[in-house]
Formats: C-alpha cells, structure tokens, sequence
C-alpha cells in the first residue's frame, strides 16, 4: 500500500488534495498506521491497470493461446521460488517492478487456454466469459442480496432458469451458482438427507438412523469427500460396479441397495455421473431413475463434466431421464468453456435449497426490506460472499446463442480419448503381466518430457487393473487437426527410445 502513498507526514511534505474528497485532508500516523491520508492516488491506479491490461492482452490471451509459444515452462518448486522471490515484505515496489511481477507470474504459469493443453477437464479460451469475470472482478459484487448484486441476482436466475429448461424440469426448480461441482455433490447429499431425515438440522446427526448412499466405482472422488464432511461416513457410501465402458450396473445397484435394507441401513440417495471424470461415460439415467422411484430413492446426477450434452441436439440422448433427477450438478466451465469458476447446482424441489441451508441472519436477509426478497438468494448458500458466476455463462451466451451446436457438435461418444502409446521396444510382447508392468512406467516417462519441452499436456492415470494410460480431453474449438496430429507425433518423439 505504501506505493500509493504519495504524502508522508514523516518526510514533512504538504498534503494535497485526494481528488475523491472536496475537503483536504492531513494524512496522520496512528499506532504506525496512516489515516486520513491519500492512500489511493487514482490516476496512477488507472495508468498501473492499463498498462497490466496491455501485458494481460500480450501475455495471457495472445501467447497463452498461440500455438508456436509453449504450453508451460515448467520449473521445480525450488527453482521457480528462487525466480519468483516470494518473500513478502515491509517496503512496497515501483509499479515497474509489479509489473515485471505480472509478467513473470503469467510466463510460469501452465497456459490451459493453449490448443495443446489437453490434460484437464476444461481447456480453451472464451473472451466473453473472460470479460465477464474481468467486469465482476472489477465491481466486486456479493450474490448474497440483491440490494448488493441486483444485476447479477437477476442474471443467476435467468440462468438457472435456462438450465433448468434445458434438463426438462417443466415446472422448474431452485438452484445456485457455488464454488465447485465438488461442492454442489455435497448440496445434494446434504438436501437428499434432509428430505429423509428433516429433523437433522436442528438436532444433528442423533436425529438419524444409518444412512447409506449409492454410488459407481466411476464416479468422482467428491462424493466420498462430502459423506466424510456431512457425518454420513465413507463407509456408507456403497460402491456399486461398473460395466467395461464405465456404466453403472443396474442390477448391481438393486443388489445393494437390498444389502443395505437388509443391514437395517436406510438408503436414502442414488448419485448417478453423467460424463465420469476418467472415462466420460454416462450411468443409465432413466433406468437408475426407475430403481430410485421403487425405493424412494433421492436421485442427484453428476453432470459436471456430461452435462454439456444436453445442449446438443444429437448427443442429448446420452442423459436421457435427467428430467426425473431430484437434483443435478453441471459445471459450465468444463466442455462449454465459461471461464473457471462456473459451476450450477440445481434442484427440481423449490423450498428445500432455502429450508435446509437458511439461518436467518437478522444483519443480512431483514424481512421489512422495501422490494421483493425472494431476490435475496444468499440464505440458500452454505457460503456468504458468492461470486458472480452465472454472469459468465450468461455474456457468453447472448454473445453465442445457442452456443451448444457451437462447442457440443465435436463430441465422439464423449471427449475422453483413451489411449496408451505402445513404444517399439514393447510391440511384440503378447498381452499379458509383463507388457502391463512395462507399459505402466512408459506415460509417466513421456508426461516428464512433455512438461519439461512445454510443447503439450495431456494427462495419464491407472484405471482398475489397466497400467497407466494417456487420458486426453478434447474442448476447445480453437483445437485444430494438425493439432491432434502433432499430440501423437510428439508422444512419439518422446517415448520411442523407452
Ligand atoms: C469436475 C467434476 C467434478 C468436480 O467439479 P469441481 O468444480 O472441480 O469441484 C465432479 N464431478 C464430475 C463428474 C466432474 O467431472
């Protein structure tokens, strides 16, 4: 802060005049604190945004996203902490210096907007989103109160509407913009606990018998985490097979939710993935949807990374049923490109949001307030301050239309492309325990080189008893032929003397 200052009484100096303030003023030194003063010269911060806007534009739009330029430039922990000097202390820097700072945090970044960044589940660069969190960065809105964020209250409902629409829930829903499609699994699993066990809220977890929820072996690692966090316990979440193309088995599911009943468990909730995070495969929705009504079941289903699909025409099919889920997550940051963070959770029930998660407070959420409160969303939020997500999705949107046929039409069966690369040395060895061994050693080998030639990054993992394998997502348009080409060429290069 001490940059801004432009007076310091110790240096004996005459004030001047804050040009946000008609009286001046004498900035005054308490506890070794300066007040009064002008702590904030707004010229210079406006000089100091443009010229980071330049640098912004240069740095992290137009080389970020060239593909002559690297995708990361990578360095280990000890040696970027040398190139960063991280060391926070008393004196302020020029904004000269701030600005060889922006520029150096942008090279050592990995740039994921870059066409051969194919490692995550999100990839690609989307200007009208990224203005949308440039404006929202710049207003600082809370999506608490609409007396705080009037435009960006009305801009989250008008989206979750849509959403809503586009999951084919007739009579609509609720829903809320949160930090994480993590976080909305935990929503579900907190409301569908509710809605068996309402009682839970003000007497805790004695006011419940032993939950038990349902879930594939495929799904993501988020749903232990909110059973762990929700008290329902990791034990409690049965795991139900999936078949080769990562698809929840129904019959196996039936199994266990008799196993359950018959431990004198209380199952409560099925959570089925549309687009699991490995494989990109998608559970039976409509027929997990009938287990669910047999059993009274609550049905949430994670379509954080599949969800996507629904705004296409032809790949649709694949979340056939959604309509009937009591609860849905669905993160538009993933394969429709909004920047991060945009996640939904949506939830066909109107009341339960607010009733399970309000608390009321008097400060915040007055009832005597002078316009229509149903506005006021933020008593739904297990958070406080909630940004302005939904603003993303919704620029980008209106800039797009119908921005599905856009992004959605170059899925295959989803954008999870699988593989292993077989180096030479390996080619005639027979299917079996030696080549899986060797085979495992061989993409973490090739993810070091590729990371240290900053040419591409695709990701790799284990799969049940498949050796490590290459797991490439394919997002963004701006992704060309010659692009996937280059990927295989190149794990060629790397990995062909292994
Ligand atoms: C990405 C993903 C999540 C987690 O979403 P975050 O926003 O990263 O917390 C949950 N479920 C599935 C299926 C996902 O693909």
């Amino acid at each position: 802060m001490e940059r801004h200052v432009k007076e310091n009484p110790s240096e004996g100096q005459s004030p001047v005049t804050d040009p946000g303030h008609s009286v001046k003023c004498s900035p005054v030194v308490i506890d070794d604190v300066l007040l009064n003063g002008t702590t904030l010269d707004i010229p210079a911060a406006e000089e100091f945004i443009h010229q980071s806007m330049a640098i912004i534009i240069e740095d992290a739009v137009k080389k970020a996203t060239d593909v002559r330029e690297k995708v990361c430039e990578w360095r280990s922990p000890d040696q970027l902490k040398e190139l960063l000097d991280l060391e926070l202390r008393d004196g302020g820097e020029s904004d000269s210096k701030i600005l060889q700072r922006c520029r150096d945090a942008i090279r050592y970044s990995v740039k994921t907007t870059h066409p051969r960044f194919f490692n995550q589940l999100y990839a690609g660069m989307e200007p009208y989103s990224m203005v949308a969190s440039f404006i929202a960065e710049a207003l600082k809105p809370s999506l608490y109160t609409y007396e705080i964020a009037p435009v960006f209250t009305l801009i989250e409902d008008a989206v979750l509407r849509k959403m809503m629409e586009l999951i084919g829930w007739e009579e609509g829903g609720d829903g809320i913009f949160n930090a994480g499609g993590s976080m909305s699994n935990m929503y579900a699993m907190n409301l569908a606990r509710y809605n068996h066990s309402p009682d839970i809220k003000e007497f805790g977890l004695s006011a419940a018998p032993r939950l038990v929820m349902f879930t594939s072996q495929e799904c993501h690692y988020s749903v232990s985490k909110a059973a762990a966090l929700l008290g329902i316990g990791t034990k409690n979440v049965y795991v139900v097979p999936s078949d080769k193309r990562g698809k929840m088995i129904l019959s196996a599911l039936e199994n266990k939710i008799k196993a359950a009943k018959s431990e004198g468990a209380f199952p409560f909730m099925v959570n089925a993935t549309a687009g699991t995070t490995v494989l990109g495969a998608f559970d039976p929705i409509e027929e997990i949807a009938d287990i669910c009504e047999k059993h009274n079941l609550w049905l949430h289903v994670d379509a954080c990374w599949g969800g996507a699909a629904l705004m296409s025409k032809k790949h649709k099919h694949l979340l056939k049923g959604i309509h009937r889920a009591n609860s849905v997550a669905w993160n538009p940051h993933k394969m429709l490109m909004a920047c991060l963070q945009c996640c939904a959770f949506l939830v066909r029930d109107k009341t339960s949001l607010q009733l399970c998660h309000s608390s009321g407070a008097s400060y915040l959420f007055q009832q005597d307030k002078f316009y229509d409160i149903s506005y006021d969303t933020g008593d739904k939020s297990l958070q406080c301050s909630r940004k302005a997500d939904a603003f993303k999705f919704w620029l980008m949107w209106k800039a797009l239309g119908s921005i599905a046929r856009h992004y959605a039409y170059f899925m295959p069966e989803f954008s999870n492309v699988c593989f292993w690369y077989i180096p030479p040395s390996l080619k005639n060895l027979p299917d079996g325990p030696e080549l899986y061994e060797k085979l495992h050693t061989v993409a973490p080998v090739i993810k070091e080189r590729m990371m240290k030639t900053g040419s591409m990054m695709v990701g790799y993992q284990p799969h049940g008893d498949k050796p490590n394998f290459f797991r490439m997502i394919v997002i963004s348009p701006q992704v060309s032929k010659q692009d996937m080409d280059f990927v295989l060429d190149e794990i060629h290069r790397l990995g062909k003397d292994l």
